[in-house]
């Protein structure tokens, strides 16, 4: 087969048609941007031409010096783009610019609402650049060489996007990629000179390559942006803007960050961190094999991409870059593994950032309220992660709880802390797999009642957060489903005496409800801890919650299937008559229902579903007779 000749012509994934329409109409007021986008892709192929250089100097073919050309031809109506970066080979083309590789595909489409407004953040969310020319052009056509691979291996790849592209392979003696944009009828404004440039300005300055456009009415070249690393400058001399810039091209975000951490660190260690946390989770916030972290940077030099070992797995969030002084620049993965200096400059970055938020936190309640609603369930993983941090990421942490009987999170321990009742000495809370339960949880009732406050614990990582932190500023933290119920102080005399003296006239009973339920259960016990309720579910001290044991069946893991225990409310009518019916034939019935019920209340599945709809439907027969 003729290589030349092969030429074939694809359709778009589906998603990237759609994609392609609602780019164009919802950035259209702010167009300028595929510029910024376009320049970004040529620096990130440079970035990754340099790396993968470093085990395989013969990529660069003799040429190591980057950079980055834009152009415009009056005349033809195009404004080109090229670097002589990676390019791409054919297969590449194919992958990275006809289909969306990205996870999170998905749910960005069923999050669309068809209204553009609204959707424009989306869009800016799920970060997909390349499509941004489309916004001025009808026909992109960008013609590519994979550095390392001869001429003749050069792909052409052409769009009018709208729902399909051809590629064929053609000559390309240099390495890299080129674009050119035929710009749609009425966007004359970029086949100009100034224009264009100060677009550049305004976008790309911080790109630390130089961005070339032919001086006017000239044939020498000249750089436009500054090209120096943005984190080199003093921070008195980088205006709000740029750092935002410089946080969109390397979050490859289309929406200014949250906030920003910029600081050199001297002394036995040399490292500048420029630090952002973006404003809204990205789409793969959960994919184990995302990218786009933290860029490490050796004196400037890029080195490599999302280094993990630089920012713990609780923070995966942050971005920016890092620039260490003091690692070689042959640094591979495998030695950031293993280096010291790494675990330093991490613990730094860490700091910086716990800082950042404990400010964020003190001064601006709102702004945190909402990095908590983006993040708070990642930094939870924290206090199980990092011990060493433990006790600040614990005073991050926002809660639910009883005091507001809202979803939202925003309760700090400090908070609960300084509204403790007298005499009370522990930190109550409960686990729930949905807010729901955890909030009609019959176990709140005596705390209701008592006006104790009960965190209100209902994501994934919660219980393994709570099984991290046994206590905070040395109270307890309490799990109000597990073990007797305990108030402390907060209980009086005369209840306790009230409660021995009703334990041992339902004592009977307790040993008959447990006879029937059998090996169901571990313990059947009387109990004060209920208002409403007739009965509930408790886990033993030592055992896993009940909550636990769920997630980790759901999960396929082992649980250690500890039995619960029953608790019977004394004063509850329906517990009183089924004192009534001891050794009576239906007993054993009343007792399952009694049972199942508080499963229910539990949010458990019931063992039996079948059985207990069949007593309830005899009971209610046997009502209405
Ligand atoms: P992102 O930059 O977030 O990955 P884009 O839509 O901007 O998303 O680009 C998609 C992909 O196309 C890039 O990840 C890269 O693999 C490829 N690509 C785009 N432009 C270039 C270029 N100039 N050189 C090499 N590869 C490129
Ligand atoms: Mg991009």
């Amino acid at each position: 087969m003729n290589v030349e000749a092969h030429k074939e012509q694809l359709g778009f994934q589906a998603e990237v048609a759609q994609l392609l329409k609602l780019m164009i109409h919802s950035l259209y007021s702010n167009k300028e941007i595929f510029l910024r986008e376009l320049v970004s892709n040529a620096s990130d192929a440079c970035d990754k031409l340099r790396f993968e250089a470093l085990s395989d100097d013969a990529l660069f073919e003799g040429d190591s010096e980057l950079k980055i050309r834009v152009a415009f031809d009056k005349e033809a109506r195009t404004v080109t783009i090229s670097d002589n970066g990676i390019g791409m080979s054919r297969q590449e083309v194919i992958d990275n610019v006809g289909t969306i590789a990205k996870s999170g595909t998905r749910e960005f489409f069923s999050a669309l609402t068809g209204d553009q407004a609204k959707d424009a953040h989306l869009i800016g969310q799920f970060g997909v650049g390349f499509y941004s020319a489309f916004i001025v052009a009808d026909k992109v056509s960008l013609t590519t060489r994979r550095a390392g691979l001869t001429a003749e291996h050069g792909v052409r790849w052409e769009s009018a996007g709208e729902g399909d592209f051809s590629v064929e392979t053609v000559e390309k003696a240099a390495r890299g990629t080129e674009i050119v944009l035929h710009l749609r009828e009425g966007e004359d404004e970029f086949l100009g000179d100034w224009r264009l440039r100060s677009i550049i300005r305004k976008y790309s300055d911080h790109i630390t390559l130089p961005i070339l456009m032919k001086a006017e009415g000239k044939d020498e070249e000249e750089t436009v942006n500054q090209a120096n690393a943005l984190w080199t400058r003093p921070k008195s001399e980088i205006s709000a803007e740029q750092y935002d810039e410089f946080y969109k091209h390397v979050a490859h975000d289309f929406e200014p960050p949250m906030l920003h951490v910029h600081s050199r660190v001297e002394g036995k260690q040399e490292y500048t961190q420029l630090l952002y946390i973006p404003s809204r989770a990205p789409f793969d916030l959960w994919d184990r094999e995302r990218r786009h972290g933290i860029k490490l940077y050796v004196r400037r030099v890029f080195i490599m991409d999302d280094a993990d070992q630089l920012m713990p797995s609780y923070l995966r969030f942050v971005r920016g870059v890092i620039d260490s002084a003091d690692l070689p620049l042959n640094v591979s993965r495998e030695i950031l593994q293993a280096s010291r200096e790494i675990d330093t400059i991490r613990a730094g970055s860490v700091k910086k950032i716990l800082g950042a938020l404990d400010d964020l936190a003190a001064n601006d309640a709102e702004k945190y309220a909402g990095f908590w609603k983006e993040f708070g369930v990642v930094l939870k993983e924290g206090v199980g992660e990092d011990h060493a941090n433990r006790e600040r990421i614990a005073k991050l942490l926002r809660f639910a709880s009883t005091q507001a009987d809202s979803e939202e999170q925003s309760v700090s321990l400090a908070d609960y802390v300084g509204r403790m009742k007298e005499g009370q000495d522990k930190i109550y809370y409960i686990t729930a797999e949905s807010f729901a339960t955890a909030k009609n949880s019959p176990h709140l009732e005596v705390f209701r009642k008592k006006g104790v406050e009960v965190l209100l614990l209902s994501d994934r990582v919660d219980e393994w957060m709570v099984s991290n932190l046994p206590e905070f500023e040395g109270k307890t933290l309490q799990s109000v489903a597990k073990g007797e119920l305990d108030l402390g102080a907060l209980e009086d005399e005369a209840e306790k005496q009230a409660q021995e003296k009703e334990s041992d006239e339902y004592k009977e009973l307790v040993g008959q409800i447990k006879a029937a339920l059998g090996e169901r259960v571990k313990e059947v016990r009387v109990t004060l801890r209920l208002t409403d309720s007739a009965a509930c579910i408790v886990a033993d001290a030592g055992d896993l919650s009940a909550n636990l044991e769920r997630m980790l069946k759901a999960a396929g893991q082992k649980a250690p299937g500890a039995k619960p225990i029953l608790e019977i409310n004394p004063r509850h009518p329906l517990v009183q008559k089924l004192k009534a019916e001891a050794g009576k034939e239906r007993f054993g019935d009343w007792s399952s229902i009694l049972f199942d019920q508080a499963q229910l209340a539990d949010g458990a599945q019931l063992e039996d579903p079948v059985g207990f709809v069949h007593r309830l439907n005899s009971l209610m027969l046997a009502l209405s007779q």
